[in-house]
C-alpha cells in the first residue's frame, strides 16, 4: 500500500470547501455524475477512433444509496483510471484545480454562476471519507483503491475489480445526512441530471404491467420493479429541428415544466456552432397582461448538465419572460455574475438570442399577419418590454407593433396614422391618437369622441404609458392623448373656437363664483365654450400631468417630485343651459345648488364621487325631482 500527502499550498482547503456555498452542497452530485458521464463518453470516443478493441457494454451511470452503511456510490462503466492516472488526475490535477478555485473565491461573497470548477473535490463538502475503486479500460491494468479522509493524506493500493470503470464511494458525514435520504437524492438528480446524454439509474421503481386476464376476462395487473432511469438522454434541443414536429416541442415543454398545463404559443429552436456553441429551445408562454415573475424560468445547461434557472446577466431581462432551455458550453461558469455581462462570449450569445427572437417575430408578422394578430395580446407585453429596454429590438419591432382600434381591428402605427389622419390632425400637423386604458371606465367619453368621428385606441397593457412615449419619440408626427384629458372639443386642438353664449364679462364673473365652491389646491377652474350637448362641467387631467404621475408610480423617469398631489382641471361649459342659468340667477341658494349638482355630476362621471359627498348628492337629486 502506498501512502502519501497531497501537495497543497493552502494549509487546509477542505474546511473551506466544506463551508463553501453552504446552501449549494447538493452540487457535489452533479459534479460526480458529470465526471462519470464524461468517463463513459471518453470510452465511446476511443471506440469510435478505433483505439479500443474490446466491445463496449451499454454505457450507464448508477447512483447507489446505502442508508445503513451511510454511503452514496456513483458508479460508471467508463474509461476508468490506472494508479498513475489517479496520481495525476486526482492527487495533482483535481487537487490543484480545487485549490486554485478556493484561492480565487474564498473571499468573494458573490455567488459564482453554476459553481463549476470544484469538480471531484466537491465530494468533501458532504463526505468525511471518499474512496475510489477503479479499473482502467487499458488491457491488463490493475484495479486500484484510493482513500482520503478529507485531510491532504491519502492511501493508494491495488485491489480487485472485475469490470472496467469507476466507483466513487462517499461516506456521508453526519452533518450532511440529508444526502442519505432517497427522496433528497432523487430530487437533486431530477434537478441536475434530467437530460444528461448517458443513462443515469438510481435504484428501482415499481411499475404496473399487464398480467393476463382473470376469470371474468378482465385485465390483471401486477407490480414489477424496473430500473429508475432519471434522464431523457436525447432531449429535444439536441435534435435537428427538421426531425421535430410541433407536438414534439409541446411534449418537451411539458417534460420541462410538468406543473404547467398551458401549451406555449410558439417556440424558437436555437442552433449555432460558430463562432460560439449554442443550442436550445425558447418557448413563448401566454403572457396576457401579466408581468409578474414567471414561474417557469429559462434553464441554462452546459453540455446537457443543468446549471441554473437564473439567466439574468446572460440574456437581456425581457427575454427572461420566455421559457425553455439554453445550452452553451461557451458561457463561463466559474466566474461571478457581475463579470458575466462583460464577457465577450456572453455578449455575443445574448445578442444572438435577441436577434433570433426579433427575426422570428418579424417573420411571423410578415408571413401570416392574421395569425400574428391573433397572438398579439399574448405576446404584446413581452414585445413592449423588449422595445422599452433594448434599442435594437425597438428598431425592429416598431414596424410590427400593433394598435387596436375602436372596432377591435389591428393596425401598425403607420397604418393607424393613415386611417385617422383626416379627422385627427391638430393645428400643428400632428396626428393625435386618442386612447383609453379602460373601455368601460371611459365609455361615455369614447362615445362622445366617436360622435365626432374620432377613433379611440385601446392601450391597456401595464407598460402602455411607457410604450406610447417610445412610439412618440420614434414617430415625431404623432401624439397620444387619453380620452379623458380634455373636453372632447379640445382633445384635438384644431384651432377652431366654438362661439360662446356668454359675454366676456359674464365668463369672467362666473369663474370666481365657481372657484368659491371648489378646493383650489386640487382644481384649476376654466370657462370654455363647448357644445350644448356636452356636460355643464367636466373634470379632466392633462395628459402631461397624468404621465408624470404614472411615471412616478412605476418608479421610472427618475424625477424628484416626491409625492405628487392629485391635480385636475374643472372645465365649465359656457354654452350649457344650466351654466347660463347659474350665470344669470340672482337666487344665491339656487345658484349654489346648481353649481354643486353640476360639479358632483362631473365627479360622478370620473368615478370620484364618494362618501359624504355622494350622500349629499343623492339627497339633493331627490330634492330636484320632487
Ligand atoms: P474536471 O472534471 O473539471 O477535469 P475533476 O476534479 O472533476 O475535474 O476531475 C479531475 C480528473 O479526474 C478528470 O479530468 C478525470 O480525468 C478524472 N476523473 C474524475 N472522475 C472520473 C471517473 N469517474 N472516471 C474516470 N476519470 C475520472
Amino acid at each position: 500500500m502506498q501512502q502519501g500527502t497531497i501537495n497543497v499550498q493552502t494549509e487546509n482547503i477542505f474546511p473551506i470547501i466544506k463551508k463553501f456555498l453552504y446552501s449549494d452542497h447538493e452540487i457535489f452530485l452533479r459534479e460526480l455524475v458529470s465526471n462519470a458521464v464524461d468517463a463513459t463518453q471518453k470510452l465511446k470516443t476511443l471506440k469510435n477512433i478505433g483505439e479500443l478493441k474490446a466491445d463496449i457494454t451499454k454505457l450507464k451511470v448508477e447512483v447507489i444509496l446505502d442508508e445503513k452503511a451511510k454511503t452514496l456510490t456513483i458508479r460508471d462503466n467508463g474509461i476508468g483510471m490506472t494508479g498513475e492516472e489517479i496520481e495525476k488526475y486526482i492527487n495533482q490535477i483535481a487537487f490543484s484545480g480545487a485549490e486554485e478555485f478556493v484561492n480565487k473565491y474564498k473571499d468573494k461573497s458573490e455567488a459564482i454562476i453554476g459553481h463549476f470548477g470544484l469538480g471531484f473535490y466537491s465530494a468533501f463538502m458532504v463526505a468525511e471519507n471518499v474512496e475510489i475503486i477503479t479499473r482502467s479500460q487499458l488491457p491488463k491494468s490493475t484495479p486500484v483503491h484510493w482513500t482520503c479522509d478529507g485531510s491532504p493524506n491519502y492511501t493508494l493500493e491495488d485491489t480487485q475489480k472485475k469490470s472496467k470503470g469507476t466507483d466513487i464511494i462517499l461516506h456521508i458525514a453526519d452533518e450532511s445526512k440529508e444526502f442519505l435520504d432517497k427522496a433528497r437524492i432523487q430530487g437533486v438528480l431530477n434537478k441536475y441530471c434530467k437530460f444528461l446524454p448517458v443513462q443515469v439509474v438510481f435504484g428501482t421503481r415499481s411499475e404496473s404491467i399487464e398480467d393476463g386476464k382473470d376469470e371474468k376476462g378482465e385485465t390483471k395487473w401486477k407490480s414489477v420493479e424496473v430500473p429508475n432511469v432519471i434522464n431523457n438522454t436525447e432531449p429535444a434541443w439536441t435534435k435537428a429541428p427538421a426531425d421535430l414536429k410541433d407536438e414534439d416541442y409541446n411534449n418537451f415543454y411539458r417534460e420541462l415544466y410538468p406543473m404547467n398545463f398551458e401549451d406555449p404559443i410558439f417556440h424558437i429552436h436555437l442552433n449555432v456552432d460558430y463562432p460560439f456553441n449554442l443550442t436550445g429551445i425558447l418557448y413563448f408562454p401566454k403572457l396576457k397582461n401579466n408581468l409578474e415573475v414567471q414561474k417557469n424560468k429559462i434553464n441554462l445547461y452546459s453540455n446537457q448538465v443543468f446549471i441554473t434557472d437564473n439567466v439574468e446577466n446572460i440574456v437581456p431581462e425581457f427575454l427572461t419572460l420566455l421559457h425553455g432551455v439554453i445550452d452553451s458550453p461557451d458561457i463561463p461558469l466559474n466566474v461571478s455574475r457581475s463579470y458575466l455581462q462583460s464577457d465577450h462570449n456572453v455578449q455575443k450569445i445574448s445578442n444572438h438570442i435577441q436577434k433570433k427572437v426579433a427575426d422570428r417575430l418579424e417573420r411571423m408578422y410578415k408571413e401570416d399577419r392574421a395569425d400574428y394578430e391573433q397572438k398579439w395580446e399574448d405576446i404584446r407585453v413581452f414585445i413592449e418590454y423588449g422595445m422599452l429596454t433594448q434599442e435594437k429590438f425597438n428598431e425592429k419591432m416598431d414596424k410590427c407593433y400593433l394598435l387596436k382600434d375602436n372596432e377591435g381591428k389591428f393596425h401598425t402605427v403607420e397604418e393607424y396614422k393613415a386611417k385617422v389622419e383626416v379627422l385627427q390632425k391638430d393645428k400643428n400637423g400632428k396626428v393625435v391618437m386618442l386612447y383609453t386604458h379602460d373601455q368601460e371606465e371611459h365609455h361615455a367619453l369614447i362615445q362622445q369622441a366617436k360622435n365626432r368621428g374620432y377613433d379611440v385606441v385601446l392601450m391597456d397593457s401595464p407598460l402602455s404609458s411607457h410604450i406610447l412615449m417610445k412610439l412618440e419619440s420614434k414617430h415625431n408626427d404623432i401624439s397620444f392623448v387619453r380620452v379623458d384629458s380634455n373636453s372632447v372639443d379640445k382633445l384635438i386642438d384644431k384651432g377652431e373656437d366654438v362661439p360662446s353664449k356668454l359675454s366676456k364679462e359674464e365668463e369672467e364673473a362666473l369663474k370666481p363664483m365657481i372657484e368659491g365652491f371648489v378646493d383650489k389646491k386640487k382644481y384649476t377652474v376654466s370657462v370654455e365654450a363647448m357644445s350644448e350637448n356636452d356636460a355643464p362641467m367636466l373634470i379632466t387631467q392633462s395628459e402631461f400631468m397624468r404621465r408624470m404621475k404614472e411615471q412616478q408610480m412605476s418608479g421610472g423617469g427618475g424625477m424628484m417630485i416626491g409625492q405628487m398631489p392629485e391635480f385636475y382641471n374643472l372645465v365649465v361649459n359656457a354654452n350649457h343651459p344650466v351654466i347660463g342659468q347659474i350665470s344669470a340667477s340672482k337666487d344665491e341658494a339656487q345658484k349654489k345648488a346648481l353649481i354643486a349638482q353640476s360639479m358632483d355630476l362631473a365627479m360622478l362621471a370620473q368615478g370620484m364621487l364618494r362618501g359624504e359627498r355622494l350622500t349629499t348628492f343623492i339627497q339633493r337629486s331627490l330634492e330636484f325631482i320632487k
